[in-house]
């Protein structure tokens, strides 16, 4: 069935339109209510006694592509109560209609707010004026302020972490409730009074998480001494990986030992590569007499006179300008590499073979060059199978020793064989620290105690003793379904919000437009 477009229903419910004109690019609708009586603000008492009228211009959604105003004919009623303070009252409409002296319509505000709220102020405005809604970026930005109410969901659970306002400079906390996954709050700042002084204020929270380290766990204990306290399990993950870190590092003079090797070991270059070699010792032995001399007090004019060597050089090694590091140099064959590693694969080892194949494809450079790349390879076979090539670094070390075990090479499988044999203490660390993370993973709180003995008396024993002053938080995030875990995608959320206002926001307009409307 067709309907009727009636010229009323373009215009908020309440309204009758007394007419409708075009102004340039504006459709001006002249509305007035369509009671016929007011109810005093004060009193409540019905009135039809009109004492005068009134226009007020407010904005409205727009129309074919038109800025709508409407011109709102009100009216100002007398009171006849006899105990009613007021004699005069204007005209109110109805609730989510237009508020008293709104310049918007509800529904325009509404938009306004929630454009405000996914925007911020100057893009928000940019789009509000392509969408026929002239509003300027202040106004955006107070509405968004006007209109923002913090949560009334009580909170329970709620999830506390710093975030960087201003990274090494300024930090500020973030309070999630972690039940509804809404952040709850922005504190300008991480101290523990503010923390305490927010969390006194909701004494109904049972559980709170948090990092370790840090006031937070502290200003809930004073603040809230029966709510749980949830240590967040991502970071006790994390600290227990770079404790076994730490082991390593500790063990590096042992690791060195029992690999073996700790220079460069010269049988390894080719005939070129050695030449450059004696050059870099030359270089350094000469730097470090230069510099006993230099040492002794002995001044620079002296030392010229005593070495032989240039005023300009001894200057830049006293100056220490002149430590050179030793590389090997290979350009003109680097962007052939790949197509001699193939051929070297499957089985063409011949330096004079390989080197007609190459000039073949372009190569300019002297059969040398390739023969001495084909004994480097050869020679560096020999080694890999001896295992005496450099120490790699103890991030390395504790990389292959953990989570790279499975995804080993077959030299870095014979450096973790000697390092296990070798460092019998690192290896208990690193059981200790798998036996930790399996822990939390699985859910299995019983065994932390024994843990805890064990690795008092480990190398990472400091982690332990770090637990030990953490315990009931730490056993808590073994046993409890509530994790930090979801706060740091708030952060996340924060951070590209602030980013968006071109990190100029104050708090409490980055706290409306984050927790909004619902
Ligand atoms: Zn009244």
């Amino acid at each position: 069935m067709q309907q009727a477009l009636h010229r009323s229903s373009l215009v908020p419910r309440g309204f009758v339109v007394e007419s409708a004109n075009y102004e340039g690019d504006k459709a001006v609708i002249a509305v007035r209510a369509s009671r016929s009586v007011g109810v005093c603000p004060s009193c409540g008492t019905v009135s039809r006694r009109v004492h005068s009228h009134y226009r007020r211009l407010v904005t409205d959604l727009p129309l074919s592509g038109r800025i709508v105003q409407l011109l709102v004919v009100a009216r100002r009623f007398r009171c006849d109560a006899v105990l009613c303070g007021r004699q005069i009252f204007t005209e109110r409409f109805a609730e989510g209609v237009l508020a008293p002296s709104a310049r918007r319509t509800a529904r325009v505000e509404f938009i306004v707010h929630h454009l405000g709220l996914a925007l911020g102020g100057r893009p928000a405005a940019c789009f509000a004026k392509r969408l026929s809604l002239p509003v300027s970026k202040d106004t955006l930005l107070r509405v968004v302020r006007r209109r923002s109410r913090p949560p009334v969901d009580p909170l329970r659970v709620i999830g506390i972490d710093d975030w960087a306002w201003r990274r090494n400079h300024r930090y500020a906390s973030i309070i999630c409730n972690l039940e509804k996954r809404r952040i709850a709050a922005l504190l300008p700042d991480r101290e523990l009074a503010t923390a305490q002084a927010w969390l006194v204020a909701h004494p109904a929270i049972s559980i709170v998480a948090r990092d370790r380290g840090g006031g937070y766990g502290e200003a809930a204990a004073r603040a809230l001494p029966h709510a749980v306290q949830v240590a967040d399990r991502w970071h006790l993950m994390e600290n227990a990986s770079r404790a076994f870190l730490d082991a390593v590092r500790k063990s590096m003079r042992q690791i060195r030992t029992v690999i073996g090797a700790t220079t460069i070991d010269p049988k390894l270059l080719s005939a070129a590569e050695r030449l450059q070699y004696e050059g870099y010792q030359r270089r350094e032995e000469t730097n470090a007499a230069i510099l006993v001399l230099s040492k002794s007090g002995l001044p620079i004019k002296q030392i010229v006179r005593q070495t032989g060597h240039a005023r300009n050089l001894v200057r830049h090694v006293i100056r220490g300008e002149r430590n050179d590091v030793f590389r090997t140099r290979q350009s003109s064959l680097d962007m052939h590499l790949p197509w001699l590693d193939d051929q070297w694969a499957s089985g063409c080892r011949n330096g004079a073979e390989l080197w007609r194949r190459l000039k073949a494809q372009g190569f300019r450079g002297s059969l040398r060059v390739i023969s001495e790349w084909a004994t480097r390879r050869r020679r560096a076979e020999r080694a890999d199978t001896q295992n005496v090539r450099r120490i790699p670094s103890a991030r390395t070390i504790a990389r292959l020793m953990t989570v790279g075990r499975d995804l080993l090479t077959k030299a870095e499988t014979v450096t973790v064989a000697v390092l296990e044999a070798g460092v019998p203490t690192l290896v208990e660390a690193r059981e200790i620290i798998a036996e930790f993370h399996m822990m939390i993973r699985r859910k299995l709180e019983a065994g932390l105690s024994s843990w805890i003995e064990r690795a008092g008396v480990s190398l990472v024993a400091s982690f332990a003793n770090g637990v030990v002053r953490d315990e009931v938080a730490v056993r808590a995030a073994i046993t409890s379904p509530w994790s930090n875990g979801q706060t740091e995608g708030q952060i996340t959320r924060l951070k590209l919000v602030r980013r968006q206002m071109y990190g100029r926001g104050k708090i409490d307009l980055l706290q409306a437009r984050l927790i909004g409307a619902e």
